[in-house]
């Protein structure tokens, strides 16, 4: 297998095939972000990808869900895309689900009748790490667009059937910013249909933009009972069914949620946690952390 990046899959993704279908982040611009920094973004070439495929088969000939890695496959062409699926499709005849991370940004220049053959096609299951959906937050972090962008994009994505996935980071938005920035995203997430949600929560390595900024005193990130409180608010205003998984290593205290079934539950029991838990203890999970997932 060509595996020549940074191979990041999300814990959902834990039972798909994995194949290299681009390595490297065509932005670099997210101010929170290391993951793909001195990387350039790449598209395997056909032959390497077919190879792959060729492998895949020979192990795994009943795959049925692939996921492309790379920090944004979706990245590519309408055309790129759909050559690429169909060749999957070649090897792995049962293939159902072709999954991978998108941002907002690389909907943009698709038109919907191609997003709905590329449906056809078995591309299905868009990770987009919108991070926010408050604008002040999106800026704050770099992320390129605004919460219209995320609105506009994704409706495109429900009228083609494709389904998606959000992130959400809290303590994103800066300390005291937490409770603005969940109840905006808990908002215009609400309006959207994300199969589920998952939670990340701000950790600042060296080399990003707001490690930098931290440094000089322009950023200060929130505290972790902030977050907490945060999570709370945005599971709160969250008005739509969906899965919410807030259990990367990035939360202090991990939670997964039905909503709005698992509501009160999982309010409480972070509640439990605020009122038992010193922030010291809770800085130091963090201190500790070596990855941004
Ligand atoms: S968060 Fe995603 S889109 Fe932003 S720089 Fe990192 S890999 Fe690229």
């Amino acid at each position: 297998m060509h595996f020549t990046g940074r191979t990041w899959r999300p814990p959902y993704e834990a039972h798909s095939v994995i194949v290299q279908a681009t390595s490297g982040c065509t932005y670099r611009k997210c101010r929170f972000c290391n993951l793909y920094q001195g990387e350039r973004f790449r598209m395997s070439p056909m032959e390497e990808f077919e190879e792959d495929l060729a492998e895949i088969k020979h192990y795994q000939p009943y795959a049925r869900r692939i996921f492309w890695t790379g920090a944004n496959p979706f990245a590519m062409s309408y055309e790129n895309l759909r050559l690429r699926a169909r060749t999957v499709r070649d090897y792995l005849i049962q293939c159902q689900t072709m999954a991978m991370f998108a941002s907002i940004r690389d909907i943009r220049d698709k038109e919907v009748w191609q997003l709905k053959k590329l449906r056809a096609a078995g591309v299905n299951g868009l990770s987009i790490g919108t991070e926010s959906g408050d604008d002040a937050t999106l800026a704050l972090a770099g992320k390129g667009y605004t919460a219209q962008d995320i609105v506009k994009q994704c409706r495109k994505l429900e009228e083609a059937g494709i389904e998606y996935y959000f992130v959400y980071m809290t303590g994103l938005a800066g300390r005291g910013g937490g409770y603005r920035n969940a109840k905006n995203s808990a908002r215009l997430f609400s309006w959207l249909q994300p199969y589920f949600i998952s939670v990340d929560s701000l950790t600042l390595f060296p080399g990003t933009e707001l490690y930098r900024m931290e440094q000089q005193g322009v950023f200060t990130p929130a505290g972790e009972k902030e977050r907490l409180q945060e999570l709370q608010v945005f599971i709160q205003n969250l008005q739509i069914r969906t899965h919410l998984f807030a259990n990367s290593s990035s939360n202090v205290y991990p939670v997964t949620a039905y909503l709005p079934r698992d509501r009160e539950a999982v309010i409480g029991e972070l509640q439990d946690v605020l009122d038992t838990t010193s922030e010291e203890k809770m800085a130091e999970y963090r201190r500790n952390l070596k990855t941004l997932g």
